[in-house]
């Protein structure tokens, strides 16, 4: 059954039973050996390095489920100078054939969904319904791409001639890349978040090098394979594994880079930009760069939704969602209530295996998110009311499993504006919809926010909210799930410095830059 199901949007709804076969069948084929060896890929060609990286499974930290190449200061530069190399001529490649080939990946991924899907799972410990989410958001991202290439032409436009009486000139607007483009990608979407920049860069005539991160070394594998069995020339898209402050910042301090997409913390996003706005040559940098994401529920909600959509919000993915839900403020009128619902719908919700059918969410991705979320619960402990979790669950693996935590916290507290990146969500109980609205702004973060209330002041909510995505009266999540062509997916303020959603209109043009032609 491997890749005979086309996944759709719709399908990550309501998993049909030909999913969950497939899945099933994947699991079998690609059972995880921990003693395969996954390399890097430079100039066209899989790179074994000295240093491997055994990575164990957030699931069961007593088994590994394969050995990582881990690049060094050479691998990144050999990476760095491929990619210079294969620049040129792929920037010059007519736009069509770079769509086509695009395409072609496109069907090398979806080929391999399911195989991908068993391969981010293990890795970042997510359920297998948002690990297939993942690979089809980039079947999606390949399909949008190359769709706007071709409603506007490759961006080559023709202009009118000027009017210099007696002179004919022909003028036109071409949008071409920059060169190399850096990609780092952050640990909770390891596929989608590597791919989705990547693809981008790629279609629009750049060079890539994409920097995974050191808990998921596996995707970035993935997606090298698949772009060159689609025939992406080497050295045209390269990926290494490897440390943020000596790998990453060597790509991005690189005299040859041309633009740099990173996705991950705040911290890191403005040192990033710091750096750039320091450069004599000025570079492109997008950066997306985290949440401290609210929802606001009025009288007039379906407090049903309501508790649904916040507490996948919340919880979902332990959690580890730029747009994960972690400040909830309620009227006071229905808060009680809105508690109570929380409360019985998180306990339908299964924490466990993520490979397991029916886990709606797995262990913590990274030893450090689980440590910090034992941090976070012992400083709520003397100092909120604990709703439910506020503790580690007793698993029968030594996996990093975490409970959903439930805590109604004063205003003054420290954790209403730190992003947590874990299970926690702080409720707040507000006198009005003026109130709610000062609390939800009044973080640096402006990623996604959710609404629940009545029909007439969605509005208001939208117009007023500083957030890039925002959702009302959505029980399928309060603030998560932006789907690319649907919902673009960017963020505001401290979350993001370009305010252009993820596949929407306004991105991919960012990977490139105008020439003007003008020929007398
Ligand atoms: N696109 C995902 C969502 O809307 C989130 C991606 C992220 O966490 O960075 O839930």
């Amino acid at each position: 059954t491997q890749g005979a199901f086309e996944l759709t949007y719709a399908s990550m709804y309501q998993p049909p039973q030909e999913l969950h076969d497939a899945f099933e069948s994947a699991l079998k084929t690609f059972a995880a050996d921990g003693a395969q060896e996954h390399p890097l890929w430079i100039a066209g060609k899989p790179v074994h390095t000295e240093e491997r990286l055994d990575k164990r499974s957030p699931a069961d930290l007593d088994t590994t489920i394969g050995r990582f190449s881990v690049a060094s200061l050479r691998d990144a530069d050999a990476a760095m100078a491929a990619a210079t190399g294969a620049a040129r001529s792929w920037g010059l490649t007519p736009w069509r054939e770079r769509v086509a080939i695009i395409r072609r990946a496109q069907q090398r991924i979806q080929a391999r969904m399911y195989e991908i899907a068993v391969a981010v799972s293990r890795e970042v410990g997510k359920n297998r319904v948002e690990a297939l989410a993942e690979v089809a958001e980039v079947v999606d991202f390949c399909k949008i791409y190359c769709a706007q290439m071709e409603a506007h032409e490759g961006f080559d436009r023709v202009l009118p001639s000027d009017p210099v009486p007696g002179m004919h000139l022909t003028n036109r607007s071409v949008m071409r890349p920059y060169g190399v483009w850096v990609v780092i990608a952050p640990f909770n979407y390891p596929f989608a978040l590597a791919a989705g920049p990547s693809l981008a860069a790629l279609v629009a005539g750049n060079a890539v090098v994409l920097k995974g991160s050191l808990a998921t070394p596996w995707s970035g594998v993935l997606l090298a394979e698949c772009l060159h069995e689609a025939g992406v020339p080497a050295g045209v898209f390269n990926n290494i594994v490897g440390d943020g402050p000596g790998i990453g910042a060597a790509l991005v301090t690189d005299d040859r880079t041309g633009g740099v997409t990173f996705t991950g913390s705040h911290a890191v996003g403005r040192g990033i930009l710091a750096h750039q706005a320091s450069r004599f040559i000025p570079r492109p940098c997008i950066t997306e760069m985290g949440g401290k994401n609210s929802a606001i529920v009025l009288p007039g909600a379906d407090l049903d939704a309501a508790a649904k959509g916040v507490a996948r919000s919340a919880f979902g993915m332990g959690g580890q969602k730029c747009s994960a839900l972690s400040r909830v403020f309620v009227h006071e009128d229905i808060a009680d209530d809105l508690i109570g619902r929380v409360a019985e719908f998180v306990k339908t919700l299964v924490i466990g295996d993520p490979l397991e059918r029916g886990t709606f969410a797995g262990p913590l991705a990274t030893e450090n998110g689980y440590r910090n979320f034992g941090r976070y619960c012992e400083q709520l402990a003397g100092s909120a009311r604990i709703v439910m979790g506020g503790h580690k669950p007793d698993m029968p693996r030594r996996g990093q499993y975490v409970a959903n935590t439930l805590a109604e916290a004063d205003a003054s507290h420290p954790l209403w504006s730190q992003e947590l990146f874990c299970p926690i969500l702080l409720v707040g109980r507000v006198k009005s919809r003026d109130e709610a609205m000062q609390r939800a702004n009044a973080v640096p973060y402006g990623l996604t926010a959710g609404f629940f209330g009545a029909e007439e002041d969605i509005p208001w909510f939208m117009d007023n909210i500083e957030a890039g995505v925002t959702f009302a009266n959505r029980s399928l999540g309060a603030t998560t799930g932006a789907w690319p062509g649907y919902q673009p997916f960017g963020g505001w303020k401290a979350s993001g410095n370009t305010g252009k959603g993820l596949a929407s209109f306004y991105y991919l043009p960012q990977y490139m830059r105008e020439q003007s032609r003008t020929i007398a």
